[in-house]
């Protein structure tokens, strides 16, 4: 079935909306981080093959987390231990716990916590599973928040790639005979009713106290200065790492690995903050507080783009849910949106096509195609592998196909206008000589614009369902008489 689409204004193309899932909170970069990129990726030695990201886990709690027995401070690995946590300590400080349907001593609104409710597994799958391990209701809140699996973040960047990204989970246990336990997670493990869990490093510093010389955060929605907690969160772990682990951190930064520190528990701000020297970044465990009923774990959605800033370099868009790199954390939690075609194409990803004006062309979908097409304004984009060479607007067809079957969400199709929306036509506008200008959010690349004309759809902090249209080429009118077929 083919529908045919003309580039022209005022139509109706794509119904795109910045509309934050949960709290909109903002990642956290040093912009400064991206500037000094290195030569194009095309000269480099991975372009046409197929490049590796090495990758690894580790999981901390703190002390206020932990069980006090004597001389003995325990992770709550069993639910008596997670019941003297919650009476003495801090419940949102301890690992490994989550909430549930099934009655305990603890309950949480209409669920219950329990302790150990994550396996290593659960843990190991989320990320690196590729034999489909990972689907349905292999989530493990599923039951629990009706969450569903749609994949690993192995499998995301597989798909986002054309299968020239391979995520390798690292070696960390050299002994284990298990690939799930030799691979991908610093930490040890224990036994709990025959599955192993994951046993935390606690870091040093209580979560949550009246000052720093005490803990990290003062509460759940405490404002400190986020960078700072972040940076000490990752300068402990790293001790914990070197003290306390046979895992060689130096060696494995070396090896070009990156780490992300999963902290116990949620906050309301510290989401996830990434450097790239050396690539490493602390992400919160929970999505809401463990007190709220909905709290549950963010899936790999905020260490996906998280992963995009720190392996790729890449910056925020104001793209909303039409880029993984969009800079209001609008996304899928499970089924991450897949990254823009610019960014795409500059790793090697797509297949190009050159439009010419009044050309009529066929476009099938990028999710299965790799296709894109490229309408050169000035310059030449195609002179470099990357087509990075030149201003161009570049089209895409955008279908609700693999990960991208999230890019649209339950509450637009449940306006009657989108019922059946599939898909449609994306406009990106890149330029390597100048900037385009947007409202500056959060260290967004000016060097790409996402063609719409509502600029309250650029707001990263916008909330609620915001329309936006007319995408915006009518400043090029040249251009308005290409014919783009979208193939469904
Ligand atoms: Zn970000």
């Amino acid at each position: 079935m083919k529908t045919l689409f003309v580039i022209t204004l005022f139509v109706l193309l794509f119904p795109v909306y910045s509309f934050p899932e949960d709290n909109p909170t903002l990642c956290i970069m040093d912009s400064n981080e991206y500037s000094s990129e290195q030569n194009p990726n095309y000269l480099l030695p991975w372009w046409n093959n197929v490049r590796i990201g090495k990758f690894a886990v580790l999981y901390v709690d703190f002390p206020d987390g932990r069980y006090i027995n004597g001389n003995d401070t325990l992770q709550p690995f069993y639910d008596y231990q997670l019941e003297w946590v919650n009476t003495h300590g801090e419940p949102d400080a301890a690992g490994e716990m989550g909430l549930i349907n099934e009655v305990t001593n603890i309950s949480v609104g209409s669920k219950f916590m329990k302790a150990s409710k994550y396996t290593w597994n659960d843990r190991w799958n989320m990320f690196f599973d590729s034999v489909g391990t990972y689907y349905g209701n292999a989530h493990p809140d599923c039951a629990s928040h009706q969450d569903t699996a749609w994949g690993s973040m192995k499998q995301y960047w597989k798909e986002a790639s054309n299968n020239k990204f391979e995520l390798i989970p690292y070696l960390t246990h050299p002994n284990e005979s298990d690939y799930k336990l030799r691979t991908g997670i610093i930490n040890e493990y224990v036994m709990i009713n025959d599955v192993p869990v994951i046993k935390c490093l606690k870091l040093p510093f209580k979560k949550y106290g009246s000052n720093d010389s005490n803990s990290y955060l003062r509460s759940f929605s405490s404002v400190e200065s986020l960078d700072i907690v972040a940076n000490r969160m990752i300068a402990d772990a790293t001790n914990l790492i070197n003290n306390s682990t046979d895992f060689n951190l130096t060696q494995f930064y070396a090896d070009g690995g990156t780490l992300f520190i999963y902290y116990a528990g949620s906050h309301s701000a510290l989401k996830d903050i990434g450097y790239r020297s050396p690539k490493v970044s602390i992400v919160r465990g929970r999505e809401n507080q463990i007190t709220d009923e909905n709290s549950r774990i963010d899936g790999f959605g905020v260490a996906a783009h998280q992963y995009g800033h720190i392996e790729f370099g890449w910056s925020h868009t104001n793209s909303g849910r039409c880029d993984i790199m969009n800079g209001g954390d609008v996304h899928d939690n499970n089924s991450p949106q897949l990254p823009n075609p610019i960014y795409r194409m500059q790793q090697g990803w797509l297949e190009p096509i050159a439009l010419d004006i009044t050309q009529e062309i066929e476009l099938s979908p990028i999710e299965t195609s790799y296709q894109c097409g490229v309408i050169t304004i000035y310059g030449k984009p195609s002179a470099a592998s990357d087509w990075s060479t030149g201003e161009c607007f570049v089209v895409e067809n955008r279908r609700r196909l693999g990960f991208d079957r999230k890019i649209i969400i339950k509450e637009i199709l449940e306006n009657p206008l989108y019922t059946n929306f599939k898909g449609g036509l994306l406009i990106w506008h890149y330029s390597p000589y100048y900037d385009l200008p947007e409202p500056y959010c959060c260290g967004v690349d000016t060097k790409i614009k996402f063609r719409h004309n509502d600029r309250q759809h650029f707001s990263c902090k916008t909330e609620g369902i915001q329309k936006l249209f007319l995408h915006g080429i009518k400043d090029y009118p040249q251009f308005q008489l290409i014919f783009i077929i979208l193939i469904l």
